[in-house]
């Protein structure tokens, strides 16, 4: 055996036994839903334990975050890191992903596998109740107001898929809380305190705030087909899910509400007497988080989303979804599919929806079925009509 032979398996010895001399003894995280996440790492090594770095991956982040943990160097630690969920905050039923790097004084390193946490909602005793794909979760109410939310779940997804042609999940699971103040306690609200419904769509979760009761079937029919309409939107546009503009993501949501907001129509009405509408342009990114603002926000996405399906058909509706999921610009989409620009979407929609009267918008709405009522006619109008040029010419002769 030469030496320097000799020496690199030496070498190739004691990595292996440096490698074997961290052991990791304990492994945790735990949380407080919406308040903190704790995570553990207990190891011994023969020579000092010199750094643990914890590795934190969230669903809805696409970097990974890396935090030094404090602790006291010595040959067996335990290192705790603390991720603040208010500052931090982590998407409900979600999976974080996370893993350990540690290092001794040899220089020996060690990383752990990747292990998961289930970030549930663990503040209520969930029960669930199916329907096709979609799983309603449930904590206050009996079976019979579970297993509703569960098919009416279900029947809004059939009902969005027929509409707009987006494909339904493999699975979602819907949240149903008793209450508005429940269902916030784990969401990143960033003022906007007004949020009564929430979709989470490349998750496949969606929560809602409807309580039992005689009202329930209400509540239901109105904030799931909204919820769920996103998820479908995301399954139909993904990758560029971002790319769909909020005025229509938003506006098909509401128009797909069993259960229309009756505050809706005034707030638009309002709005154009005093002058203050939003300009479409401004609905193409994120919607204000003043509680009036973003009431007009959602009622002018769904008057303009509805104006679109009147004047062009549903189709059109989702050839502008397939253009932004091609990456089409907001006012690049309409232009594609409308051949209009978004002042030009608006100024038509103000026409013909706004300052319309009311006869003018019965006539357009039916306007389709006149049409077909009059086809058959045509015939004999035009019989009438060469009569009528023939009796003439014979009068000019
Ligand atoms: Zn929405």
């Amino acid at each position: 055996m030469n030496h320097a032979l000799a020496l690199s398996l030496v070498s190739l010895v004691s990595f292996v036994s440096f490698q074997g001399r961290i052991i990791v003894t304990d492994n945790t995280a735990s949380y407080e839903f919406g308040k903190r996440i704790t995570f553990t790492l207990t190891v011994n090594s023969a020579v000092e334990v010199q750094a643990i770095t914890l590795f934190v991956l969230t669903s809805d982040d696409s970097r990974t975050q890396v935090t030094e943990a404090d602790f006291t160097p010595g040959t067996s630690v335990t290192a705790t890191v603390e991720r603040g969920l208010r500052d931090h905050p982590v998407p409900p039923f979600s999976a974080v992903k996370y893993w350990w790097r540690v290092a001794d004084a040899s220089g020996a390193e060690l990383t752990t596998d990747p292990a998961t946490l289930a970030y549930e909602d663990n503040r209520f005793t969930w029960q669930t109740a199916q329907r096709g794909v979609v799983t309603a979760h449930w904590y206050a109410g009996d079976l019979a107001f579970g297993q509703l939310a569960a098919d009416i779940g279900a029947g809004a997804l059939e009902r969005i898929n027929r509409d707009i042609g987006a494909p339904p999940p493999e699975s979602v699971d819907a949240y149903i809380y008793k209450s508005v103040k429940d269902l916030q306690g784990g969401l990143e609200l960033g003022g906007r305190t007004w949020v009564g419904g929430h979709a989470d769509p490349a998750l496949g979760v969606v929560l809602v705030a409807v309580p039992p009761g005689p009202e329930a079937a209400l509540g239901l029919e109105r904030d799931l087909p909204h919820e769920l309409t996103h998820v479908l939107i995301y399954q139909f546009t993904k990758p560029n899910y971002a790319a769909v503009p909020s005025w229509l993501n938003e506006g098909l949501a509401v128009t797909q509400q069993v259960q229309p907001d009756p505050t809706y129509r005034l707030a638009v009405q309002r709005a154009q007497s005093a002058g203050t509408l939003l300009p479409l342009t401004e609905l193409c990114g994120a919607f204000p988080v003043d509680a009036a603002d973003a009431t007009l926000a959602y009622a002018e996405s769904e008057s303009v989303v509805r104006y679109i399906r009147d004047r062009w058909g549903s189709a059109k509706l989702a050839a502008l979804l397939a253009a932004y999921a091609d990456g089409a610009t907001c006012a690049g989409g309409t232009q594609r599919v409308l051949n209009t620009t978004l002042a030009g979407l608006e100024n038509d929609w103000a026409r013909d929806v706004l300052q319309a009267s009311p006869l003018s918008n019965i006539l357009r709405r039916i306007a389709p079925w006149l049409l077909l009522f009059l086809l058959p006619l045509i015939p004999l109008i035009g019989l009438a009509f060469a009569s009528t040029t023939k009796t003439q010419r014979h009068e000019d002769h």
